[in-house]
């Protein structure tokens, strides 16, 4: 009996000692499984992190899903795709985030907002400072344009009542510096409306292959800030009917075009978003932008006469000490030039009193400033022909 308690007592011994030697090696198997686990980590972060150097696509989420899937749009190519994205991603995400996106479609990291785009390549201004009061001469001409931008903003219910259709888009045209941009801030200040400016020879020539989309956000920002002017200067770079030579380029351009003129076309005329674009070259536009239903409004904008370059040298000189000076004199000596040119002068004439130390701008300092501006103005020409 004893003998067989023995007994049992040994085979439970037995049996632990098999059961430990049991458990330690399947510890070794796991620390075995454990390392080849661990080296698999390893590889698999240095992949993720190769990944993530590789080019990565830009595109803008358009629209939160649910359930962890996003919609986006490729930039430039406008491919449209669903993906999924993980949790701590995917909290930060809001249609318009820029989003990095790899080879396999997945969202790597938020690049930024959308808005930081626009800012980039426009200039917004909240009801811009600028107002008729700084405008010499082009009276006509500001009033043409109130009618058919200002107005249509602050007073739309006349148009309704008469029962007339406002202008959709207005292009205003002349040499450069006579006042397009001035004329176009100043009606955004009356109207109390944002001013949101485009360059056209910008988006062409620094921004390669984002024109269409840059138009789009243009327009899309426009109505986000109404009322609001949208002015595009140096439309003819988008629009001129020598760009569209058949090469890659020019398809880019023409691409920008009908962006535009798709916008325009979708636009409503009564709508608190006004369209104005300037130009140096009317007789280089596609006329498919003069059409009725875009720039039907074309308003010259002329070279000052005498009248209106004593004016804008007044403007210019308003905060000057002057000292005898006779504007009429430096009216004379001012034909064929233009407000950007004449603001120059004071300038000049201002920065040679202060040269000399002198209580205030003579006569001579004018005549002296207006030689000089002449004289670069020969030699940009001279550079530029
Ligand atoms: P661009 O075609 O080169 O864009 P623009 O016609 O739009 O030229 P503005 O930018 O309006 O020219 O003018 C440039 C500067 O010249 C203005 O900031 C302003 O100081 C001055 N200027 C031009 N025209 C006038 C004007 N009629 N009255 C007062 N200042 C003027």
């Amino acid at each position: 009996m004893e003998e067989s308690i023995l007994n049992t007592g040994g085979d439970s011994e037995l049996a632990s000692k098999l059961k430990l030697q049991d458990l330690e090696s399947q510890i070794l198997d796991l620390k075995v499984k454990n390392e080849e686990m661990s080296r698999e980590v390893a590889q698999l972060r240095r992949e993720n992190n190769q990944l993530k150097r590789m080019p990565l696509f830009v595109a803008v989420v358009v629209d939160i899903l649910g359930s962890g899937e996003v919609y986006l749009r490729q930039q430039g190519n406008n491919q449209e795709y669903i993906t999924h994205v993980n949790d701590d991603l995917f909290k930060q995400l809001k249609p318009g985030t820029k989003v990095a996106v790899n080879n396999a479609l997945s969202v790597v990291r938020i690049v930024g907002n959308i808005f930081d785009s626009r800012v980039r390549v426009m200039e917004l201004e909240e009801s811009p400072a600028v107002t008729f009061e700084h405008i010499g001469g082009l009276e006509k001409e500001i009033e043409e344009v109130r009618e058919a931008v200002e107005y249509p903003l602050t007073k739309p219910h006349i148009y309704e009542r008469v029962g007339v259709e406002p202008p959709k888009g207005i292009l205003l045209f002349g040499p450069p510096g006579t006042g397009k941009t001035l004329i176009a801030k100043a009606v955004a200040h009356e109207a109390r409306a944002t001013f949101i400016r485009m360059s056209g020879s910008e988006l062409v020539h620094k921004y390669i292959g984002e024109g269409a989309q840059l138009v789009r956000e243009l327009f899309a920002l426009a109505r986000e800030k109404s009322p609001s002017i949208v002015f595009i200067d140096e439309i003819d770079a988008v629009g001129s009917t020598r760009t569209n030579d058949g090469t890659s380029g020019s398809a880019e351009v023409q691409r920008t075009l009908m962006q535009l003129l798709a916008e325009m076309d979708g636009f409503d005329t009564r709508g608190d978003v006004r369209i104005m674009a300037a130009t140096n070259r009317v007789d280089m536009l596609d006329p498919a932008l003069l059409r009725p239903g875009r720039f039907d409004r074309a308003i010259e904008i002329p070279l000052p006469d005498p009248a209106a370059r004593k004016e804008i040298l007044k403007i210019h000189s308003r905060k000057m000490h002057l000292e005898d000076v006779d504007l009429d004199r430096i009216v004379e000596m001012t034909e064929n030039t233009t407000g950007a040119e004449l603001q120059a002068v004071c300038r000049e004439a201002g920065m040679m009193a202060v040269r000399k130390e002198a209580t205030g701008v003579s006569q001579d300092d004018f005549e002296k400033a207006v030689r000089k501006v002449k004289a670069e103005v020969i030699l940009d020409l001279r550079m530029y022909t």
